[in-house]
């Protein structure tokens, strides 16, 4: 049985480990594909309580990177807030803890934030009141309509992007926009794929995972947008990351002396070296009043 690339469809895969990439668009994806039943939420207390843990502890470790990523990606989309108009319905969709409310609040106080993310507990208890919390199995079928929607680090999540961007832009008012901030491959994949498969290997481990389940590059990125109706209206690569260095090393399991300090290095040099993420501001028209 052949296996077809999620994103244009092609036949042309390379399987190596746990990822499959194509040779056509070039997107590195986590293989055998997933669905989301593994992260949606469980709904008895113990799981709940857990929930509630894990994404305060993700909060506790990420949330200073974020408080300026998350600024940069809303003055992204939207460059001058003082022309945007009173009460704008933004929607955050995985929108995790819940802090990009926040910064969307210090913009806009007037507008109104809502949430939705694959787990309903991840909301930081104390950010509730600044939101409308859309529960995961109501949002296709909820009605409510949106000038913006942020995906801030999300779209690598989504098990089926084009089924997904469809579902969301059908949510858009007609003016509306769609931000997204998503990983990226860059020269590192193919160099440490010539030098040493063990790293090649490592770096997959590192970047590839049930829950990262595909690396974008520019083609298969643009594909992605245009097979789901939306046109780019902004486009830039940037070298951004969420947590320090350390969570990095451990995921790809570098814990030796030598290897931790090439890889501090790299990641404190990492914005002359390398663009890992892209951001993008996308709508159906091709045009959107952000664009003024
Ligand atoms: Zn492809």
């Amino acid at each position: 049985m052949s296996v077809n690339c999620k994103i244009c469809n092609s036949t042309r895969l390379v399987f190596v480990a746990h990822t499959a990439k194509c040779k056509d668009c070039g997107v590195l994806m986590y293989y055998p594909f997933q669905d989301d039943t593994l992260f949606v939420s469980k709904e008895d207390p113990a799981s709940i309580a857990e929930s509630k843990r894990l994404f305060r502890d993700w909060y506790r470790r990420s949330a200073f990177l974020n408080h300026s990523n998350f600024t940069k990606m809303f003055l992204f989309a939207i460059q001058d807030p003082s022309r945007v108009q009173e009460g704008i319905k933004i929607l955050d969709y995985g929108a995790g803890g819940g802090q990009f409310a926040l910064i969307c609040k210090s913009f806009l106080p007037s507008c109104e934030v809502y949430t939705v993310d694959v787990n309903d507990y991840g909301l930081i208890d104390e950010y509730r009141p600044l939101v409308h919390q859309i529960k995961w199995k109501d949002f296709p079928t909820d009605t409510t309509r949106f000038d913006y929607i942020f995906l801030n680090d999300v779209y690598e999540h989504l098990s089926d992007p084009i089924k997904t961007m469809t579902l969301l832009g059908s949510k858009l008012n007609d003016d509306g926009a769609l931000f997204i901030d998503t990983p990226k491959q860059f020269w590192i994949y193919t160099f440490f794929k010539s030098l040493s498969s063990k790293l090649y290997l490592r770096l997959l481990k590192g970047t590839v995972s049930v829950a990262h389940l595909q690396i974008w590059t520019p083609r298969s990125f643009r594909l992605s947008m245009q097979q789901s109706g939306f046109q780019v209206v902004r486009y830039r690569e940037l070298s951004e990351f969420t947590m320090n260095h350390s969570h990095y090393l451990r995921n790809m399991g570098i814990t030796g002396f030598l290897g931790r300090v090439l890889g501090t290095l790299f990641y404190r040099s990492a914005k002359y070296l390398a663009k890992n993420k892209i951001m993008a501001l996308v709508s159906k028209s091709g045009f959107s009043h952000t664009s003024l």
